[in-house]
C-alpha cells in the first residue's frame, strides 16, 4: 500500500498543481484533459523521512487509499471476508493490500503516481532525478515482487487506483472463487 496523490501532497504540506494536456480524438478533434493533480515539492524530498513523515506513512498503511477503501466496502457488502495489509512472506518484505493466505491470492491496488500509471503519471517538474530514481525503483520492485510471489504459487492481481472499484471487487471475487474451487478439488 502506498500513499495516494492527496496523501503525498499533504505529506509535503503541498500545494496541488493541475496540468493540462491535449489529445486528438479519432475524428481529429482536439480535447483538453486535466490530468490528476500532483504535489509541487518545494524543497528537496527527504532522503531519509523524518519521524513525522514515517509516522504519517504508517498511519496511511492502515487506513488505505480511497479506491482501496471503496473496494473493501463493496466486498464486505457482498459478504466477502478477506485480509487486509498483510505480509504474504516476511522474507519478501512486502504487504498485500487485500488477499487470502490459504488460497494464495494477493491483490495490490497501485497508486497512479507512485507506480507510474501509463494513463495518469506525470513526472514532477522539480527534483526530477530524485523522483525518477525513486519511482523507477518502485516499478522495478513491483515487477520483482509479482514475479517472486508467482514463483511461490501466489496469484497476483494488480489494479490501478483509477479503476472502477466495482470492477476491481468483481475481479477479486471471481479469482477468489476460482482459487477456492481449485483448492477444494485438489484436496
Ligand atoms: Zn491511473
Amino acid at each position: 500500500m502506498t500513499p495516494s496523490f492527496d496523501e503525498l501532497a499533504r505529506q509535503f504540506d503541498g500545494s496541488l498543481h493541475t496540468r493540462k494536456h491535449a489529445s486528438k480524438t479519432t475524428e481529429g478533434k482536439t480535447v483538453i484533459h486535466r490530468s490528476r493533480e500532483y504535489p509541487i515539492v518545494e524543497t528537496s524530498p527527504p532522503t531519509s523521512p523524518s519521524s513525522e513523515v514515517r509516522r504519517r506513512m504508517r498511519r496511511q498503511k492502515t487506513s488505505g487509499t480511497r479506491c482501496e477503501i471503496a473496494v473493501r466496502k463493496i466486498l464486505h457488502r457482498r459478504g466477502v471476508r478477506f485480509r487486509v495489509d498483510f505480509q504474504p512472506n516476511p522474507a519478501l518484505r512486502t504487504r498485500v493490500d487485500i488477499g487470502w493466505k490459504n488460497i494464495r491470492l494477493a491483490v495490490f491496488i497501485d497508486g497512479c503516481f507512485w507506480h507510474k500509471c501509463p494513463d495518469h503519471f506525470v513526472a514532477p517538474k522539480t527534483n526530477t532525478e530524485w523522483w525518477e530514481a525513486k519511482l523507477n525503483a518502485n516499478t522495478e520492485r513491483d515487477a520483482r515482487i509479482t514475479h517472486q510471489l508467482a514463483e511461490q504459487g501466489w496469484e497476483v492481481l494488480r489494479f490501478w487506483e483509477h479503476e472502477d472499484p466495482r470492477h476491481i471487487a468483481s475481479e477479486i471475487t471471481r479469482l477468489r472463487d476460482e482459487r477456492s474451487g481449485e483448492a477444494i478439488t485438489s484436496r
